[in-house]
Order: C-alpha cells, then sequence, then structure tokens
C-alpha cells in the first residue's frame, strides 16, 4: 500500500483518530542514511509519530520537530515533520546495532536509552514556536511519546508506531494515533471500551502485514462508536528542504584558516545534509567567493 495519512473521527468528535502508512519513506530514510536495523525502527518510529502529530496542526506550513536524546548508543533522533506530509529526520549513529532482547524484538529501548528527554517543538509558522520537554520512559517511541502528549499536552492519547524489517528492507511501517477529547473523556464507558479494545491489537505493522488497510483499522476499533472516515487521503513522502546554498552557507562556521585548507589541499570541499545525507560539492571558486565573503564580514564587523 502506498504512503498515506487519513483523518478519522468518533463520538460526536469526542474521539479523534489518525493513521499513516510509511513504508517507502521509512525505507527511503534507510537507504539514504545506512540505517541499521535497530536505528531503522527508531528513526521510522519517530517519523511515523511526527507525522501523526502534525496532522492535527491547522495553519498551512505548520512543522513538528521531535527530538530524542537518550543515554543508548544510538545517540539522538532528530524528526522534521510537516502538515503536509514531508518528513525527514536522521540518528546520530546510525551504523549502532543491538541484539534482540530476549522476545526476539529489536531492542529499540536498549539503543535509544532508558533514560534521557523527548523534546517537541510544534512551529505554526510565526510567532514564538511551542516547544516541551519531558522525560524518557522506556526509550521505545511509542510510550515516550504517548506519555508527552499526556502531560505535556494534556490529551489522553493512544499512540501506536510500528517498522517492521527484513532482509530485502522495510516491509510494513506506519502509526495510529487515537486521542479522546475533553467531553468523551467523561464518558467512562466510552473510555473503557476503546482502551479494551486497543489492548486486544498487537502492534500497528502486524495489522498492515495481515492486509488490513486504515479504513478497516478504523472500522475495527471504533465501526460502533459513531465512525466517520475524512474522505481526503493524504499521501507522505521523505523530503528535505535543503538546497546546494544552504549547505555551502553551513560551511560559514569554518574559520578563514580551515577554508583556505581547503582551497589549497583538497581544491574543494564536501558537505554533507545531515537530515537526508545529500552529499553536495562546492568547488574551489565557490570557495574562494565564501573566503571573500568572511573577510569582508571580519572587516565590517
Ligand atoms: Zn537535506
Amino acid at each position: 500500500m502506498t504512503d498515506q495519512l487519513i483523518r478519522a473521527t468518533a463520538a460526536d468528535g469526542g474521539i479523534r483518530a489518525v493513521s499513516v502508512i510509511t513504508t517507502s519513506l521509512t525505507e527511503e530514510a534507510r537507504q539514504r542514511h545506512n540505517l541499521s536495523y535497530v536505528a531503522t525502527a527508531a528513526l521510522g518510529r519517530t517519523m511515523a509519530a511526527g507525522l501523526l502529530f502534525a496532522s492535527s496542526m491547522k495553519r498551512p506550513g505548520s512543522r513538528v520537530n521531535i527530538r530524542i536524546q537518550g543515554s543508548g548508543p544510538l545517540g539522538g533522533i532528530t524528526v522534521d515533520a510537516g502538515l503536509d506530509g514531508t518528513v525527514r529526520g536522521y540518528v546520530t549513529h546510525p551504523e549502532v546495532e543491538l541484539l534482540p532482547t530476549a522476545d526476539g524484538k529489536l531492542d529499540v529501548g536498549g539503543a535509544v536509552g532508558h533514560e534521557g528527554y523527548v523534546y517537541v517543538i510544534r512551529d505554526v509558522g510565526f510567532g514564538y514556536p511551542y516547544s516541551s520537554t519531558v522525560e524518557l520512559v522506556s526509550g521505545e517511541i511509542g510510550d515516550d511519546l504517548t506519555h508527552y502528549l499526556a502531560t505535556s499536552e494534556q490529551t489522553p492519547s493512544a499512540l501506536m508506531v510500528g517498522v517492521f524489517t527484513d532482509s530485502q528492507g522495510v516491509s510494513a511501517a506506519g502509526g495510529l494515533l487515537i486521542q479522546i477529547m475533553p467531553k468523551a473523556a467523561r464518558d467512562e464507558t466510552l473510555v473503557e471500551l476503546l482502551e479494551s479494545r486497543l489492548s486486544t491489537l498487537t502492534g500497528f505493522t502486524s495489522l498492515l502485514q495481515a492486509g488490513k488497510t486504515i479504513p478497516a483499522i478504523f472500522d475495527e476499533l471504533l465501526g460502533d462508536m459513531g465512525l466517520v472516515i475524512l474522505p481526503e487521503v493524504q499521501m507522505v513522502r521523505f523530503h528535505c528542504s535543503c538546497t546546494h546554498d544552504r549547505v555551502l552557507n553551513a560551511l560559514k562556521l569554518f574559520s578563514e584558516a580551515e577554508i583556505q585548507e581547503m582551497i589549497q589541499d583538497d581544491q574543494g570541499a564536501e558537505a554533507t545534509c545531515e537530515f537526508c545525507s545529500t552529499v553536495y560539492h562546492a568547488s574551489e571558486g565557490e570557495l574562494t567567493e565564501l573566503l571573500s565573503e568572511l573577510q569582508k564580514d571580519a572587516v565590517s564587523g
């Protein structure tokens, strides 16, 4: 099934549901960054969550930035996702691989670390972005971000994110977010019913692997609760907004002497965008121009 995001409501708007399939874009991230199995799962889960978080924003151009900084060997995870369905992201140590856990699962919690922080920034495109931080719960990402939604955004939520990778690459990835609005939260019977349904689900990727579509998953969970599936099927994709000029500009962080050296020793430079691993080449001429700009700045500054 192609990558897509679908929204739904139930209980007269008291329940909001959104689900996303991210199989192809997670595979693209895996190839771009040469991710290990466990890194694919960690980044893939966070990218699916980013798209789900961004999907509830209203203003066009809104974006969500999720950074998970744990104590584990993977280092940090950074994801940037937009209401427009674009997402990009990277991990600090994409090569880190761990042995599976005792029950045969990828040890995402071990790779991310059980201690650390989740930072979420919501940017609507003007004014100060809304940012918030919570501590990690398990490093498994789904739990950590559910905890974030409950404590920081005060919305009781169920978040499931998953990535399944075999020797051919990513074969299923995506997520499901169900949020209970205040008016439905008072209806204890409804909340209990929803909780018991959710507890029977064995994971999002196993539903996809069983051939379930997003509408079928919604129907199974919320079919008898006044389910309304919104007609828009939104396409989602891996996309990075980097450009040659922007990455070249980042070379200004180097000292004049360092840039001199790049010109003399290497007759140019290579700069890699950390979000998408695209390599940009700066020619000798471009570096010389950059150098004169730096010198001009130094004189006027
Ligand atoms: Zn990029």
